[in-house]
């Protein structure tokens, strides 16, 4: 079937001019159906590291350059430019975490006023749906994360989760300064997609969220169902299933753990999940799962410390 054509635009906002007078700008992608119709803005590369979802916004948009048949796509590929040029997390210059900095504030810290204009760019669209596309750990399965706090103020954000065919997990946190956390205060759903390693592209991974974003498009009949292809990286056992984030236990002594659960395994109450061995070998502590559950991921260092993060897991 022959599609209306779609067209396709590429530009920037604005962002700060730099000390060496070079502009730094956030680059903005838009296809635009001849048809109007639903609105989706994906956003990826918040954290600096989390690279993944740039990728799967390009493949993304090399299919609806074809397929798309009403509506827009916005993507933001990559709102932390410094911060992935220097390989972290955060702002390069003042080591802030862009996703604790919205709504934003144009006369706030540097974090905020691009926050703020991320923030201004998106709700001037009136979004049908944001998803915004992070990176976990190394070891870690993909999965959708819905912000702690919303039942009250949006469903249709369980309704999208659900139709992204992934796990879907709950977050434990209320983090009132993140990106998805402001929009639905606004009334715009918003959902955080987690597509496991961080760092590097893994094409397992970036499938699995090509086929999230082509199942919400076909939710909102941006696509049509022809040009569907099956969930690629997601265990059938873990579609539609949903979760709380849970990730206690922590460690209580110093040196080197050894997982005994990997990511996409279940455990149950009582079970051991990890060691930790000290500098002669010696087991100085032993872990189990404190609730039955699902291991979302562990950590990616062999480090142990009082108070230190082990593993991540979805419980009932
Ligand atoms: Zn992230």
């Amino acid at each position: 079937m022959r599609m209306n054509p779609v067209e396709l635009k590429y530009s920037f906002i604005e962002m700060l001019t730099g000390s060496d007078l070079s502009k730094r700008r956030l680059p903005v992608m838009v296809a635009k159906s001849k048809k109007k119709g639903p609105v989706l803005w994906l956003t990826g590369c918040m954290h600096g590291d989390e690279i993944g979802g740039t990728v799967v916004i390009h493949e993304v948009f090399k299919k609806i350059r074809k397929y798309l048949k009403q509506g827009t796509v916005y993507a933001l590929p990559l709102m932390n430019p410094s911060g992935f040029e220097n390989m972290s997390r955060t702002i390069a210059i003042t080591r802030e975490d862009l996703n604790r900095s919205f709504p934003g504030d144009k006369k706030g810290s540097l974090a905020q006023r691009i926050a703020h204009k991320i923030f201004e760019a998106i709700v001037k669209t009136k979004p049908t749906l944001v998803v915004d596309l992070h990176n976990d750990w190394n070891k870690s399965i993909p999965y959708v994360l819905i912000d702690n706090g919303i039942k009250t103020t949006n469903s249709n954000v369980c309704d999208f989760a659900s139709a992204c065919g992934l796990l879907q997990v709950w977050d434990k946190d209320v983090l009132a300064s993140s990106l998805t956390f402001n929009l639905i205060q606004k009334g715009i759903p918003a959902l955080t997609l987690e597509l496991g390693e961080s760092w590097i592209i893994n094409e397992k991974n970036i499938n699995s969220g090509v086929d999230v974003i082509l199942n919400l498009l076909k939710k909102m009949n941006m696509i049509t169902s022809g040009n569907m292809h099956p969930l690629s990286a997601t265990p059938s056992m873990f579609k539609h299933k949903k979760v709380h984030y849970f990730s206690l236990p922590l460690s209580s002594a110093s040196g080197i753990i050894r997982f005994n659960k990997k990511p996409g395994e279940t455990v149950k109450k009582g079970e051991r999940i990890a060691r930790i061995y000290n500098a002669f070998g010696k087991t100085v502590e032993t872990l189990t799962a404190l609730e039955d559950g699902l291991v979302l991921g562990h950590v990616d260092y062999a480090i142990a410390y009082p108070g230190a993060q082990v593993m991540a897991f979805g419980i009932g």
